[in-house]
């Protein structure tokens, strides 16, 4: 599997999945451009980037995925800088608020269309720029023109009680990428929905009381009986932005140490 070549787009890439995917595609031979919404944190993820791969090769953005125009500029940026987009990971996301479990019909107008806003919203938002990009691509030999990930989840797959908001936007992205799959297709754009189990990152140590005993339970019980790593969801990520997975279009790769077998 190789990335040479290739410029792929990250959001959220200042810590865990976002940024081990980062450095998978650097690794794969990428140039990459980064942006997540924190400057510290979204510095801290360049610099550790930058302490084994060229500065060169990543261009890192502060972008609030909720800001349409922030993203349309951040991906219009990318191609002026590295003068095409190739890939896509569509990663930024948050849980549930404080990090604890918060049940439907106690659950805010404020809290729900926040989650809406960042994990649909900015999924949306980056798609459409990304498309946009794509399309002005010279098609290999496979007919492709660019490949597009989007993050999910096991709660995209399952119900997750105490973050339906969360699990309906999960969903939703799997639905964005299958819709886009059909789209674009015959435009050689791919795009597929990663769905990882509980993986060790920021967002699950910052889990609180029931939510993060549920996720410990979910990851006990998994078949591997652990919680995943995020490199772990890097590879698969890395393989269907590559030529390799060039046949593969409108599906969702569970990524759960069996939790949902
Ligand atoms: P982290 O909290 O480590 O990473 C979240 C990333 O998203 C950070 O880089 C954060 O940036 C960025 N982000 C959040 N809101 C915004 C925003 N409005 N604009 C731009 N960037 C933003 O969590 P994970 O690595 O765990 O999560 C990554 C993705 O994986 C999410 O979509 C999550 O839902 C999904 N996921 C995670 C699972 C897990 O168990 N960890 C399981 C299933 C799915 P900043 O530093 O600026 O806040």
């Amino acid at each position: 599997m190789s990335l040479k070549g290739k410029v792929i787009a990250i959001s959220g890439a200042s810590s865990g999945i976002g940024l081990e995917a980062a450095r998978e595609c650097l690794a794969q031979g990428a140039q990459i451009s980064i942006c997540s919404r924190n400057s510290n944190n979204l510095a801290k993820g360049f610099k550790a980037l930058a302490a084994t791969y060229p500065r060169e090769s990543i261009l890192s953005t502060v972008v609030d995925v909720t800001d349409s125009t922030a993203v349309s500029s951040w991906i219009e940026n990318t191609v002026t800088h590295f003068g095409h987009l190739d890939g896509a990971v569509n990663n930024a996301g948050i849980g549930t608020e404080g990090g604890a479990t918060a049940p439907l019909m106690s659950m805010s107008n404020e809290a729900w269309d926040n989650m809406i806003k960042t994990n649909l919203s900015g999924v949306f938002y980056a798609m459409r720029s990304e498309i946009t990009a794509m399309l002005k691509n010279e098609r290999d030999a496979n007919g492709s023109a660019g490949s597009i990930v989007n993050i999910s989840s096991l709660g995209g797959i399952l119900g997750f009680p105490g973050a339906s908001h969360y699990s309906a936007t999960k969903w939703a992205v799997i639905g964005l990428a299958r819709s886009v799959a059909k789209e674009m297709g015959r435009h050689g754009i791919r795009a597929n929905a990663v769905c990882p189990g509980v993986i060790d990152t920021p967002m699950v140590e910052g889990a609180v009381g029931d939510l993060s005993e549920g996720l410990r339970s979910v990851a006990e019980t998994s078949s591997l009986g652990r919680m995943g790593n995020a490199a772990e969801c890097a590879g698969i990520i890395a393989f269907l932005l590559s030529d390799k997975a060039s046949y593969i279009t409108g599906t969702s790769q569970v990524v759960d140490g069996g939790s949902s077998a």
